[in-house]
């Protein structure tokens, strides 16, 4: 295994040490990478270095004081423009970032596109199985029509991890019937 995965494993769980998941379990945060690097492994047989140190490091530089420059000076600029690729803008609102997403995913690379099928699919389930307390049922509703828009959006990234999407959005979307 690449060092840089076990270098990204230890940056990541240091710069969302304080940080925990929405679900309402007292989640550690890095439980999500770990799960999305997890997910591009175990069901997706991707073994591309930079694609699963990013995979750890995805949600860094969205959600801690992580800069950009600060990844490519650790983990090299293949590395820090993955993770650049799928970093929302934080300047704009939500609504703007959840639009961004949808109407840029089919201009991202193949392995940014990995990676945002794999985070998408983590984060269905999670919300399905661990559903944030403060979200109505129409929240949860909204979200998983909305992942589901970004990943038709991305269209064909790779078979086995679409059809684990799928089926993870099919019994989301029954969890809200
Ligand atoms: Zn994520």
């Amino acid at each position: 295994m690449d060092e840089r995965f076990f270098k990204a494993l230890q940056f990541a769980a240091r710069r969302h040490t304080s940080q925990r998941r929405k679900g309402g379990k007292d989640v550690p945060y890095i439980n999500h990478p770990i799960d999305v690097a997890t997910q591009l492994v175990t069901v997706g047989g991707i073994s591309d270095p930079a694609v699963l140190a990013a995979a750890l490091l995805h949600d860094t530089v969205e959600d801690t004081d992580t800069t950009p420059q600060e990844l490519e000076h650790e983990f090299g600029a293949d590395v820090a423009a993955l993770v650049a690729e799928v970093t929302d803008d934080d300047s704009l609102t939500s609504a703007e970032r959840k639009l961004k997403q949808e109407v840029e995913a089919p201009t991202k690379s193949p392995r940014a596109k990995l990676i945002r099928l794999a985070d998408k699919t983590c984060n269905v389930r999670d919300i399905t199985n661990h559903p944030p307390p403060s979200w109505s049922i129409e929240r949860r509703r909204a979200y998983f029509d909305w992942a589901g828009r970004v990943v038709a959006a991305l269209g064909r990234v790779h078979p086995a991890l679409e059809k684990d999407f799928a089926e993870a959005l099919a019994r989301a979307k029954q969890s809200v019937a």
